[in-house]
Formats: C-alpha cells, structure tokens, sequence
C-alpha cells in the first residue's frame, strides 16, 4: 500500500468500510415530538388516502355541475340551498338537481355534488343561492380523496434526515411512534501527556486539550451521541486498555494525536496489536497529513468498529473530521445518501497559496451575497499551529496538489461546514 494517499483515494477507502446500521439492531421507537433531526429506519407507508375524502378546496356552495354548467351574472341559475357543511363535520345531505349545500375549505363534499362554486361567484338570498358565473368545469375546487396520496404506495422512504417537513407528513398519516436509527455510540479520547483539562493551571509545555470538546462538539452536531473518555498519556499499556475498551463500547472511535511518527506516537502501533485492519495511514492533505482509518471487529456486535486517529494538531483534527469523519458518521448513522461535505464555488476575496504535493484546505468564511457566494480567508494567514483564527469558520478552500497560487476574485473550490453568512453589505 502506497501510504501516502490521495484525498479522494482516502475518501473512497473510508467509506467503503463504513457499515451502516442494522435494521432490526439498530432502530428504536420514539416520539413525533422528539423525532426531528433523527433518521427513518425503514420504509413507511400508511393506510389513509390524502386527502381523506372528496373536499372543497374554496368557501362557497357544492353544486351539481349539469345545474349550473350554463349560467351568466345576467341570467343567473338559482338553487336551493339545503344544508350548510361546517368543517370538521360529514355532511348529512344529499344534493339533488336545483339544490346546493354551503360548504367551507377543506369541508367534506355532500354526495350528490361534483362541483364547488366559490363564494365570490354567488349572491345568496335567504334559502336561494343564484350561480352567478359557471365553473370551469366538473370538479372545479373539489379536492379528490386520494389525489395527493394513496395509502399503502410509498410514504417516506428509509435513510432519510426527518425535519418539519417530514414531521408535519407523519403526524397527518398519524405514524408516531416513529422508527428511527439509534444514535451511533462515538468514542472521542485525547492523547498526549502534555495535555490537561481547561480547569487545571497551565505548567511551562502544557497544552490544553482543546480536541476533546470541539470533537466532542463535532460529533454532537452530526447526530451522533459522543462518549467524551477524556486525556489518555502516552502511556502503551494506558493507552491499549483504553482504546480495547473504546471498541468494545462504541460504534465509532475518534482519538487525536500520536499518529506521526514521533518518539510518542502509539497509536498505529496499538491497533496493529489489536487486530485492526488499517485503511488509512497518511493523506497528500495539508493541513492532516497524518491521519491514521482502521477497522476492528467488535467484541460485542456484528459490525465492525471505525476507529479514526487525527493528527493531534487543533487545526488538523479539526479539517480531517470535517472532510472524512462526518461523512462516515452520517453514513455509519443510517443517512441513505448526501453524506457530504459539501463543496461549492464561491469568489475568494484574496489570493490563495496552495501546496506542490499536498491538496490544501484554507479556512475562512463564506458569505452568501446577491452575486454569489464568496469566501474571505481569514485575516493572519493558514499556519496549521494557528488554533485562533480557526474561530468562525464556516468554509475551506480547497486547492488542487500542485496549484501553488490561485488569483483573488476568482471562482475556487469551497468545502462548506458551516451556515454561510449572510447580510449586510459585505465586500
Ligand atoms: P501529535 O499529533 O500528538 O504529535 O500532536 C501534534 C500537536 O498537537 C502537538 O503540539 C500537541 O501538543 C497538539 N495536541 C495534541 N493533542 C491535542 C489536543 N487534544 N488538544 C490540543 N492540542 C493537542
Ligand atoms: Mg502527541
């Protein structure tokens, strides 16, 4: 295996081992009201037609077209008017030719009506009402009983994120419970002996860990439920027991630092040791050259465990999980398809430096403006040890190998992780 892999080629190798989740292992009843953002598990259907019934699309009277098929504001056609139908309500009447039921929106159609006449085109005179203009034709505003839908045809498929949209369809077709895939479990642990939590004193070459809470984060944001294990040393023995107990425990393990080729870095080494087969050591990507992708079995289920070693570096851990890590989490969490990221063109408002050997991702922000969008890089330059300046981005621009220099206000490739902003009179 070459080890140094090209960005599509990782890509590719990464998510051909991601499993998606089972369907009878993996899924879990909850809620309409707790379903938003959760992913549907199987295929749904429903035994309802929408609409329910024949209804009236307008405020006005249900007619008989044959009535009322010539008629003129001169020489109106008068009905009687037998009934009025509140919605909510089934209508008791029957229209017979020369009567009409008042009827409102979404009201069920009386039988013996065809038509709906909208109140606009009538003049109403006690128990007459006069047609003034004739429908457009039979079934004018009459919305059919299974026009839009029909029950037991395809509702909503599986694998698909549920928003408003969705929610408001499954509570109409009265589907709750709702099967969704459970959350995927995401192991997220620190390692390095040079690191302590934020609430502890820093000591002379100190670092705080800073990884654990925006991958924590990271994780939080793609659906997934992290498990945050906190500050492993670079300790083997430590180091082995907690990432066996990590696979043991989750679907997906997510550790930062010790995969260079320091004197410290171990974890290649461990997982070796554990059995994993390893996919991923070193991608052609700055920053995130060293990026280590493995597969474990799992002790204690069928699909196997992803186990992603970032490079230990706030601003490379943070670039290799936007562009390998979220994809496979939404793929690994049951999404069918539109795992990401999503790459867009955008403006960039200053000249670009890129890399002779290495795809580069240049943080910054993306603006939608009524002329596109265009991407700001950030003010300070792209030093990979620059954590601050990382602060409010919403989009990288991603530089072909070998592209060394891209001109301002040209079009270049955007990887977008974030709302675009927008507003304003920027630029
Ligand atoms: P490593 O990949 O372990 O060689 O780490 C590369 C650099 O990132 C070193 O300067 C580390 O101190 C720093 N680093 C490693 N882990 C973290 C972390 N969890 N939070 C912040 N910085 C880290
Ligand atoms: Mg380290």
């Amino acid at each position: 295996m070459d080890p140094m892999l090209t960005v599509a080629q990782a890509e590719a190798l990464i998510l051909q081992r991601v499993p998606r989740p089972n369907a009878d292992q993996d899924r879990e009843f909850v809620d309409l009201m707790a379903a938003c953002d959760r992913i549907l598990a199987q295929p749904l259907t429903t035994t309802v037609d929408f609409p329910h019934w024949d209804n009236s699309a307008m405020d006005g009277y249900a007619v008989r077209f044959a009535d009322v098929q010539v008629c003129h504001p001169d020489r109106p056609v008068a009905l009687q008017v037998i009934a009025e139908i509140p919605a909510g309500a089934a209508p008791q009447c029957t229209v017979n030719p020369g009567q009409a039921a008042r009827i409102l929106t979404g009201s069920m159609m009386p039988t013996g009506a065809d038509t709906v006449v909208m109140q606009e085109n009538t003049r109403r005179d006690g128990e007459l009402v006069f047609i003034l203009t004739p429908p457009s034709g039979s079934g004018a505003f009459v919305r059919r009983q299974g026009a839009f839908y029909q029950a037991g045809t395809p509702l909503l498929p599986a694998g698909i994120r549920l928003q408003a949209p969705e929610l408001a369809v499954l509570a109409a077709a009265q589907l709750t419970p709702v099967p969704v895939y459970r959350r995927p479990n995401v192991a997220i642990l620190s390692t390095g002996s040079e690191l302590i939590p934020p609430d502890r004193p820093l000591q002379p070459g100190q670092i705080v860990d800073s990884n654990q809470y925006a991958l924590t984060a990271l994780v939080a944001q793609a659906g997934a439920n992290p498990l945050p294990l906190g500050i492993i040393p670079d300790d083997p023995t430590i180091l082995e027991q907690t990432i066996h107990q990590a696979v043991a425990t989750a679907d997906l393990v997510i550790s930062s630092g010790g995969v260079s080729v320091g004197d410290y870095d171990y974890v290649e080494a461990i997982l070796a040791k554990l059995g994993a087969e390893i996919a991923v050591r070193s991608v052609a990507m700055r920053p995130g050259k060293p990026l280590t992708v493995a597969t474990l079995k799992s002790p204690t289920r069928s699909t196997p465990v992803l186990y992603f070693g970032l490079p230990g570096n706030p601003v490379s851990a943070l670039v290799t999980f936007w562009r390998f890590v979220q994809p496979a989490l939404l793929k690994r969490a049951g999404l069918a398809r539109s795992w990401g990221p999503v790459f867009t063109q955008a403006l960039t408002t200053q000249e670009l430096r890129g890399d002779s050997k290495r795809e580069t991702y240049l943080w910054g922000q993306i603006h939608a403006t009524e002329q596109g969008y265009r991407f700001h890089p950030v003010e300070g330059g792209h030093n990979s040890g620059n954590l601050i300046n990382l602060a409010q981005t919403n989009a990288l621009a991603v530089l072909a190998t070998g592209q060394q220099v891209h001109p301002a206000n040209s079009p270049v490739q955007v990887m977008v992780v974030g709302q675009p902003l927008t507003g304003g009179n920027y630029l």
